[in-house]
């Protein structure tokens, strides 16, 4: 439920009303606007009288809001949120490019990767430390060290780290990193979104291989009922019948999304195209999307990438499509911050 309360009301009549509602065991998402303030309730509104509320001077509009999702819904708060990144502003106006390799392979490549990432654009560096990988055999990361590479990665260029949470037991590890990705095969691992959400960091919340964006949102709103609304949300292509490509880019989860939640959204055009040739036309209708940002796959030799080579863009290629989205960001009114 919202309630739209005028502006121009006593301080004493507001602060009676925002007790009442806390008295009926409800928590209230307060939302400023410039001639109203949009009190959002969460908890069980069924004790609340919708024409007592009504009633009240002060009050110009109750509503019932149907979908599940509170704190991530517009409704609650219908401006964007901006997420602050180390000063790097993700939201709104703001676009950012997160860029990196798949995993941390060794000192040597992340300081090369990152160094040219930044030179071309990259706003933020990523790298797989703990890998959620589909074999068990398969190389799993870096681990511990894998953090530690990247924070030497940080330190080096300056750049904001984005690195992946599979395990909370591991989270101690992450003091020093500036967003935690939660990868599309624990969207809906509801204990570690729990936990994540308390730590007030940054979170870029992947959408998970075959769910709604629905879901994507209940997701979000796990993280959000802990108490932090810095969530990134992340299309990275969905499992459909298609082959040709690894996953299918849903770039209409964009417009969608920007219609129900205030949350910066951005694309993964590399998991979902698993080819670097088609990487950089998808990042580009990704920006006319609408979308906040891009995280794409970058390593210094791709071939040679212990993980996801075939999707991850070269230096030089990286640095052409920054050229082109550099192009196409005032078309869509967005820039990146501080550039
Ligand atoms: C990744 O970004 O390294 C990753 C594993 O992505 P996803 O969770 O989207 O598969
Ligand atoms: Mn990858």
């Amino acid at each position: 439920m919202i309630i739209v309360v005028k502006n121009a009301c006593e301080k004493s009549q507001y602060d009676n009303l925002v007790e009442w509602i806390k008295d009926l065991g409800l928590d209230v998402h307060v939302s400023r606007g410039e001639t109203s303030t949009v009190l959002g309730l969460v908890g069980d509104t069924s004790r609340v009288d919708i024409d007592l509320i009504s009633s009240l001077d002060i009050v110009e509009q109750v509503k019932r809001v149907q979908e599940p999702y509170k704190n991530a819904n517009r409704k609650f708060n219908p401006t964007d949120t901006i997420v602050n990144v180390g000063g790097r502003k993700i939201g709104g106006n703001f676009f950012q490019v997160v860029a990196g390799p798949c995993s941390v392979e060794s000192e040597e490549q992340i300081i090369a990767v990152a160094n040219a990432v930044k030179a071309s654009g990259a706003t933020m560096l990523r790298g797989g430390a703990f890998k959620p990988r589909t074999s068990p055999y398969a190389f799993q990361g870096l681990k511990g060290t894998g953090i530690e590479l990247l924070i030497k990665a940080k330190k080096e260029t300056g750049l904001p780290i984005v690195t992946e949470l599979l395990n909370i037991n591991d989270i101690d590890l992450f003091n020093e990193v500036d967003v935690i990705q939660i990868g599309a095969r624990n969207m809906q691992n509801f204990e570690l979104l729990k936990e994540v959400g308390k730590t007030g960091k940054p979170i870029l919340l992947k959408r998970g291989l075959a769910n709604t964006l629905q879901e994507l949102l209940m997701s979000a709103e796990y993280i959000m009922a802990e108490g932090n609304n810095q969530v990134i949300l992340c299309e990275r292509g969905i499992r459909t019948f298609e082959t040709m490509t690894r996953n299918t880019l849903d770039l209409s989860a964009v417009p969608a999304l920007k219609d129900k939640t205030h949350l910066p959204i951005i694309i993964d055009p590399s998991h979902s195209t698993g080819i670097a040739k088609y990487v950089s036309p998808m990042s580009l209708a990704s920006v006319g999307s609408g979308a906040d940002g891009l995280i794409i796959e970058v390593h210094n030799d791709p071939k040679k990438a212990w993980c996801d080579g075939a999707q991850s863009l070269n230096p030089a290629q990286f640095d052409e499509l920054m050229g082109k989205i550099k192009l196409m960001l005032p078309i869509v009114g967005k820039n990146f911050d501080g550039e």
